[in-house]
């Protein structure tokens, strides 16, 4: 009998083992994320080079060597019209000057006063410096035309070759997308590869100690790899699929519990059996079949499970002798003779009451 009784220890004993379970629960969800992690953060295809390797590079060179040329041009013009703009403000103000001078003569002339040779030189030059002006105005202007059209020009090709680009990207990027989506799986493979070993060691050690001495280390393990499993899945799959995973799992667990529930009923454990053998004793109830146990000074009563506690039995004398008894229901030894001692004990507790003489816990439970 001793071995099926449980020796729980103290208190502080049973809340560090809680507790040391919890941590190493923690420790063992702490250990598995890094591992995952480290997996998640393997490398996966570049972007980069898959261009670099499947995109005409020609082409590419071809689209840089035009974008600098068009800025080039795109400088060539700014510069034009800036030394237009200087021109133009020369040009007002030789156009003015030679205006005042051309004035200053007519008045000259109206007074019959005939121009000095250096106030001519000085129409002349202004004259000279404006069509110069003029002319070298008109030449810009025809720059600034001719690398307007050298520009278009760039800017169609420019065009041409980005659509090409474009159009050549497209195949690459359907192929890197691919690329992708494959390496997202190897990482759940390498994944589960990891966890679904960890989770079969976690279901045999369940199943093998979850009664054992070192049940709370199993069950801090299970739990760890549990959580991390479901993550992980949770992760890769499609919350739509996760969903059936995560219901079909519980109830797995359910229907477990509940069938535990009910072959506890059907094959009961040898304690949880004792516990209801005496439980039935002590209201003179067979423990087999519940039909009462009327000896003694309860020969000739009746009585249910409530209203026996209500009731006091009084000793009759003679028929308080003890005797031996099986239920005339179930045809089960209920009191017998002790091997020992020789007194009336009961057949289904372990242990005799007048000399404490014990029984082997089988030996009761198949009575
Ligand atoms: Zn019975
Ligand atoms: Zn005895």
């Amino acid at each position: 009998m001793t071995e099926s009784r449980q020796n729980k220890g103290p208190w502080i004993h049973r809340f560090l083992i809680g507790l040391f379970s919890i941590i190493t629960g923690l420790l063992c969800f702490w250990l598995l994320g890094f591992v995952v992690n480290d997996i998640v953060s393997w490398p996966g295809p570049s972007y980069e080079t898959l261009e670099k390797r499947r995109l005409d590079q020609t082409v590419v060179a071809q689209q840089i060597a035009l974008a600098h040329q068009i800025a080039d041009i795109e400088r060539k013009i700014a510069n034009q019209n800036n030394r237009q703009k200087l021109l133009r403000d020369s040009t007002a103000s030789s156009q003015t000057t030679m205006n005042q001078l051309l004035e200053f003569q007519k008045l000259s002339l109206q007074k019959d006063v005939k121009p000095s040779p250096d106030q001519q030189q000085a129409l002349a030059d202004s004259q000279k410096r404006f069509l110069a002006n003029q002319k070298q105005y008109q030449v810009l202007n025809q720059e600034i035309v001719k690398f307007n059209q050298e520009l278009k020009d760039l800017r169609n090709q420019q065009r041409k070759v980005t659509e090409k680009i474009h159009a050549e990207r497209k195949p690459i990027q359907a192929e890197f997308e691919a690329l992708e989506s494959r390496h997202e799986i190897t990482v759940a493979v390498l994944q589960l590869s990891v966890l679904v070993p960890l989770l079969l060691i976690a279901v045999v050690l369940f199943l093998k100690f979850r009664g054992g001495t070192y049940a709370p280390l199993v069950y801090a393990f299970c739990v760890a790899v549990l959580i991390k499993v479901a993550m992980v899945m949770h992760e890769h799959f499609p919350s739509r699929y996760f969903k059936y995973v995560l219901i079909l799992a519980t109830l797995a667990i359910v229907v477990r519990i509940l069938v535990h529930l009910l072959r506890m009923i059907a094959f009961p454990r040898t304690d949880w059996l004792l516990k209801r053998y005496l439980e039935a004793y002590e209201v003179f109830l067979c423990p087999v079949c519940s039909y009462p146990i009327r000896r003694g000074p309860l020969r000739y009563a009746f009585w249910t499970r409530r209203s026996i506690k209500k009731m006091r039995p009084r000793p009759t004398g003679e028929a308080d002798r003890e005797e031996i008894y099986t239920c005339p229901s179930c045809s089960t030894q209920l009191h017998e003779k002790c091997s020992q001692c020789g007194e009336v004990r009961h057949s289904l507790l372990p242990s005799c009451h007048a000399c404490g003489d014990t029984k082997s816990v089988e030996l009761i439970a198949t009575p």
